[in-house]
């Protein structure tokens, strides 16, 4: 399917596509041009109000149509989300690496990683199961899992389709009615899966999507007690509001945040594997990743040899146009983003590092910046300290396996990491120890839709992916039978 077929300027409300109420209008920007490339239309209070009302109505406490159709036919549908997913992928990349700048290579990888979320969840739709307890009293206690209500998903610009999948697929496999609300710079792929999802067999009152901007729409979805659940991915400080929003109605709400996450390095490692991989584990999408290996600590007899190897491999990263099948590195979302990234290089300089190489504003059109690595850091230094979100890569020695644990988990966050090392004992030591939602042992992966995924301390709230997603959309209900 072109392009051109996907691609349409308006909101998906009650599954069809329509205009803003009040006619509002945003200006897309394509970050390898920096110029306007698209417009969409702009959702306000008016289009929530409208998108409320009919998602509430599609619940209708449980007896809407897709609460009471039956898990096994809504895994057909999801199935079917999937194929359909699959089927529009080159588009939907295309849509991705001119929306939100990524390389055309891992928009692919991205679509695809959304079709086999859908393809998961199709599988778990009928498999969430209920349980019989062994009770003293006479008679028989039973759990159901039920659909939690109408669902608000609110989602960020660094993985657009990914993300919202994340959550639009487990919140449809329960039974829930959704209401998604994708960044405002990078609409495009969620309002395309709306009209997937309405294809595919979803009721069209069990899907809206709303794009808008956050601190308007957020609020009104959050506070409003006709939603029962708000799945947030975004930054810490707007999680906590989302938290403090939610607390009069005592809306479920779970939180995925930010991160400054450590790729811990042992000189018995593979030194040049290490380094190889780690590029990618803080570089892949300029370093916009929630999951970035931003600080890189490594032991002090393989310091040099390490920084050498990553610096060597990072600047071997093809930086280039979205679309060109070469691309490694794309830019960045806007020239806002970029210019934070610049301000923690001269914060980071003025505090004592040494720039071993990147950090650089190519002459070209576009947020582009090449991707830097920093050593002689210190653990206390605010580049060390707080999340980037940009091609930032911290190196930071360390003494020894007390020392590597200590400086990982000295930071506010807590949601992946990764370590390196050629011992096993160790490996299971330390593993043990770091205080992180996913860690990865001589990997730099670090989300499977099969694995629970999430953050420990400022990184976030519950988990999401795995069956663990399941319960994040659903109620459980006990009942009691007498035999009396
Ligand atoms: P933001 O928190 O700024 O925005 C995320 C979403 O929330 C957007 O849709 C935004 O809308 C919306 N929003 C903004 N203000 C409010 C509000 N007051 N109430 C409700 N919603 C609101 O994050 P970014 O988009 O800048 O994304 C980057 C952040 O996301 C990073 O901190 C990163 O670590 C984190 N992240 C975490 C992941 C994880 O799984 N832990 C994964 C990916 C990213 P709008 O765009 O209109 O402002």
């Amino acid at each position: 399917m072109p392009v051109a077929d996907l691609r349409s300027d308006e909101l998906v409300v009650a599954g069809e596509r329509r205009g803003a109420r009040d006619g509002a209008m945003t200006t897309l920007v394509a970050p390898a041009t920096g110029e306007p490339f698209a417009e969409v239309a702009r959702a306000g209070p008016a289009d929530v109000e409208v998108a409320l009302t009919c998602a509430h109505a599609a619940f209708a406490e449980g007896q809407g149509a897709w609460p009471r159709t039956s898990a096994t036919e809504r895994g057909r549908v999801l199935a079917r989300v999937s194929a359909l997913l699959r089927e529009r992928a080159e588009a939907l990349a295309e849509l991705e690496a001119t929306g939100a700048g990524h390389p055309i290579g891992d928009a692919r990888w991205e679509v695809e990683a959304a079709a086999r979320t859908f393809e998961y969840y199709a599988g778990a739709a009928n498999k969430h199961l209920g349980t019989t307890i062994p009770i003293m009293d006479p008679g028989l206690a039973i759990t159901l899992r039920e659909p939690v209500g109408v669902c608000a998903l609110i989602v960020p610009w660094n993985f657009p389709l990914l993300i919202a999948c994340w959550k639009v697929a487990p919140a449809l496999a329960c039974g829930n009615p959704i209401i998604l609300k994708p960044a405002s710079a990078t609409p495009l792929t969620a309002l395309a899966l709306g009209d997937i999802l309405v294809t595919a067999g979803v009721p069209a009152e069990a899907v809206h999507v709303l794009a808008g901007p956050g601190a308007v729409l957020g609020d009104l979805l959050v506070a409003d007690p006709r939603v029962a659940k708000v799945g947030f991915t975004g930054e810490t400080a707007t999680g906590a509001h989302i938290l403090r929003q939610s607390a009069d109605t005592i809306t479920r709400v779970s939180l995925e945040l930010g991160g400054k996450s450590a790729a811990v390095v042992f000189a018995d490692a593979d030194i040049a594997r290490a380094a190889a991989a780690t590029t990618a584990s803080v570089f892949a999408n300029a370093g916009q990743d929630c999951c970035a290996r931003s600080r890189i600590l490594v032991e002090r007899p393989a310091y040099d040899a390490f920084v050498a190897a990553f610096a060597d491999a990072t600047q071997a990263m093809v930086m280039g146009e979205p679309l060109d099948p070469a691309t490694e590195v794309g830019p960045m979302i806007s020239a806002g983003q970029r210019q934070t990234s610049l301000d923690y290089l001269a914060l980071g300089a003025a505090e004592g590092t040494r720039l071993v190489c990147g950090g650089e504003v190519p002459d070209r059109p576009g947020f582009y910046l090449s991707p830097a690595v920093v050593a002689e850091v210190d653990n206390d230094m605010r580049i060390a300290r707080e999340e980037i979100f940009g091609p930032v890569a911290a190196v930071i020695p360390f003494d020894d396996e007390a020392d590597a644990i200590r400086i990982a988990n000295d930071s506010d966050y807590g949601l992946s990491g990764s370590l390196w090392t050629g011992s096993a004992p160790r490996a299971i030591r330390v593993a043990r120890r770091l205080r992180v939602g996913t860690l990865s042992v001589n990997s730099h992966s670090s989300v499977r839709v099969e694995t629970p995924f999430g953050g420990m301390k400022r990184s976030g709230l519950g988990r999401e992916l795995g069956l663990a997603a399941m319960d994040l959309y659903s109620e459980t209900r006990t009942v009691f039978f007498s035999e009396e």
